[in-house]
């Protein structure tokens, strides 16, 4: 099998796939508050599309998927996108990125599909900040997903926060006391910049300052512990909290994944408007143009994101986070 690595090194073994753009919340980091216009159905890659890519993308070396949005179970029958990734030769493991609030209708046919693990993303444990920051959501939806989520036995689950300075960022020791008594890894991420919120640095909080906080109430040990992505792990005595740290270089340096976008394109860098569209070579199931457009969008994969200094994506929603 053929291993795909950058020209920087970096071995390249996970793909994002973003399913679609659509999404039930409009988090104020993350999308408009009127929404976006929708991509027209007929412009997104099918399930089909997807696992024919995955199986070419399976020769090259990827081993590890993660299904994204917009909200991912917003799309319908995702269980059948998950059974047909897991008789690819070569795919390790799909998991779910989600908020969470479909799981307690999709949770077991999710399992049964052979899903092998779930993230969900909450940021607050009040109802009230929860609504203002999902600008639509109920915070009780998501708790329900999570019970589900454990009623169905899923293991590994990860809860995934943003930390947004004022907002949220009294509720960091609770987040850590609510995932870990469910046994659950929590991750703390850095506000990424986007064009919707241009003020983000009043509301930007670093990692250092995150951790900070974390310290005046637990003791934490730096640990090895790896898992996809190039979040950091510290051990507490009450479980494991990771932090990702987007605008930092080291982040960079330890990243493993490209994505591909619901309408086929591929994207090398979250941090860079570089696109690579493989549509038409997959609707055509063209092995060989997917393959080559796979391995030069890794060839185009830039050192470092610039995050700071580019106008990015203006929506995390149609690329998956
Ligand atoms: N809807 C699903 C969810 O919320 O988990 C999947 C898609 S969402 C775009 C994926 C992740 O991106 C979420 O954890 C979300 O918090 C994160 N995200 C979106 N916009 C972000 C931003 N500006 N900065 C940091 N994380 C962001
Ligand atoms: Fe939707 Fe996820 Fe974006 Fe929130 S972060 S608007 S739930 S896609």
């Amino acid at each position: 099998m053929e291993q795909l690595i950058d020209k920087f090194g970096r071995k390249i073994n996970y793909i994002r796939i973003s399913v679609t753009d659509r999404c039930n919340f409009r988090c104020i980091y993350c999308m408009p508050k009127n929404g976006v216009d929708w991509k027209p159905m007929e412009n997104l890659l099918t399930y089909e599309d997807m696992a024919f890519f995955l199986k070419v993308a399976a020769r090259l070396g990827i081993e590890k998927v993660k299904l994204t949005g917009g909200e991912p179970l917003v799309r319908k029958h995702l269980d059948n996108l998950i059974s047909m990734i897991k008789e690819i030769d070569g795919i390790k493991e799909v998991s779910l990125t989600t908020n969470g609030t479909m799981l307690p209708i999709y949770a077991k046919r999710l399992k049964n599909a052979g899903l092998d693990r779930i993230t969900v993303s909450l940021d607050t444990l009040s109802k009230e900040k929860f609504k203002k920051i999902t600008r639509m959501g109920e915070l009780d939806d998501v708790l329900k997903g999570i019970e589900a989520i454990d009623d169905v036995g899923f293991k590994k689950t990860k809860i995934n926060t943003v930390v947004m300075k004022t907002i949220n960022d009294s509720e960091i020791t609770d987040l850590i006391d609510f995932a870990h008594s469910r046994r659950y890894d929590i991750r703390f991420i850095e506000l990424m910049p986007t064009d919707l919120i241009p003020d983000w640095q009043k509301y930007f909080i670093s990692i250092k300052q995150i951790k900070d906080i974390i310290k005046k109430r637990f003791d934490i040990e730096k640990t090895d512990k790896k898992t996809n992505g190039p979040s950091v792990y510290y051990k507490l005595e009450s479980g494991y909290v990771g932090f990702i740290t987007p605008l930092s270089k080291a982040f960079c340096a330890a990243c493993n994944r490209i994505r591909l976008s619901s309408e086929g394109e591929i994207i090398a860098c979250l941090g860079h408007n570089l696109k690579v569209d493989v549509k038409n070579a997959i609707k055509n199931r063209n092995e060989e143009t997917t393959e080559k457009l796979i391995k030069y969008s890794v060839e185009i994969k830039p050192k470092e994101h610039a995050m700071l200094n580019e106008s990015i994506h203006s929506s995390m929603s149609a690329i998956g986070g």
